[in-house]
């Protein structure tokens, strides 16, 4: 990731010239990482990356921090000033910035407190949210990222291979996902998070895996995802304990072809929102519109939830490179539900899974 940090920051300044922007202030953030490859902490004493549209890149780092940046490549591609512990990093800060009359882009997660602080200290005619800055840039994935996702899709799919021979009645939801856990933390993966939602848990799509006991016959959504190299992965599927209920095996094959109807789709030229349109259009026929309690997808990349947004309204049109979740559900309410979820990338002519898991229902037989 280190490696293309000269380009980011080359993509960044041409970004800040055609929205006529001077500066962009990133503070700790999957932004900053995107950037410059640096997994800074979020803390208190402040931490800003400032990408000038001319002049080289300055990292402000509190001194203790200072070797994890260093660490991290950061020298490579910015400027460090460091600061101790007595001294007032915003007044350093408007002294490296000097007097600033244009537009100034903060990256949009940087706390309130910072950003107040900056906009009483610099001289700014107008602030603007970096997103205007960094979104185009991390919307379309490079050959790398993709590379990236792809390869933590298959990681993931390696951890729903085994997920069969931890589903057995009189374990809890917690066990299961502890295993799970362990699992993916095996194939290299940080563990982003863990869903298993049994029997009318199923219904709550982020359900909180808990200490409910699994029991013969119940559907079991496992939801997992988890970071490798610095990209997410993020896979559904459903389970029952033995033989399934034929209203859940129904619903589930309505689900099956909705999730497939919408990768049909899914492609350069499309909409997000006719994405979501396909897979919903089918639930509806069905009749589990209601059922369907959420957007169709999101994008993802080095954070597990991005844009674009796969939901009604969004009318951004997809492009090779762009990244996202297809991953529609139904949802009972206290009794069951199921979830198909892939990540997909958008190709020349449609779309690239990162996912091969077979999508159909795994009935466990003990
Ligand atoms: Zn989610
Ligand atoms: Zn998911
Ligand atoms: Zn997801």
């Amino acid at each position: 990731m280190v490696s293309d940090a000269t380009t980011r920051i080359q993509r960044v300044r041409d970004q800040l010239a055609t929205l006529d922007t001077d500066l962009l202030l990133v503070g700790p953030s999957a932004d900053l990482r995107w950037l410059v490859g640096y997994h800074a902490l979020a803390l208190e004493r402040l931490t800003l990356l400032l990408v000038p549209a001319d002049g080289e890149p300055t990292l402000v780092t509190p001194r203790l921090e200072t070797p994890r940046a260093q660490q991290a490549g950061v020298a490579d591609h910015a400027r460090i000033v460091d600061y101790g512990e007595t001294d007032d990093p915003i007044a350093l800060v408007a002294k490296l910035v000097g007097p600033v009359h244009g537009a100034v882009a903060v990256q949009d997660r940087l706390w309130t407190a910072f950003t107040l602080a900056l906009q009483q200290a610099l001289d700014v005619s107008e602030w603007r949210p970096g997103s205007d800055v960094l979104g185009p840039l991390r919307l379309v994935k490079d050959a790398e990222e993709i590379a990236a996702l792809h390869a933590v899709g298959a990681a993931i799919d390696e951890v729903h291979a085994q997920v069969p021979q931890w589903l057995r009645p009189g374990r809890t939801e917690r066990e299961v996902g502890r295993d799970i856990a362990e699992a993916i933390r095996e194939h290299h993966h940080e563990v982003n998070f863990v869903i298993v939602a049994s029997g009318p848990n199923g219904a709550s799509p982020h359900h909180e895996t808990g200490d409910r006991v699994l029991q013969e016959g119940d559907a079991v959504v496992v939801d997992i995802g988890g970071t490798m190299d610095g990209y997410c992965s993020d896979e559904t599927r459903n389970y029952v304990l033995g033989i399934a209920d034929p209203a859940y095996a129904a619903l589930h094959e309505t689900l099956e072809t909705a999730q497939q109807a919408a990768v049909e789709v899914a492609g350069p030229g499309v909409t997000a929102e006719a994405v979501d349109a396909a897979a919903r259009g089918l639930l509806t026929e069905h009749g589990y519109g209601e059922q369907f309690l959420h957007r169709t997808g999101h994008g993802i990349g080095v954070e597990e939830h991005e844009a674009p947004w796969i939901v009604a309204g969004n009318d951004q049109v997809l492009t090779a490179g762009m990244a996202f979740s297809i991953e529609p559900g139904i949802y009972v309410r206290d009794t069951h539900g199921a979830r198909i979820e892939d990540i997909v990338v958008v190709t020349e002519d449609g779309v690239d899974s990162c996912n091969h898991r077979p999508r159909h229902l795994v009935e466990v037989q003990p």
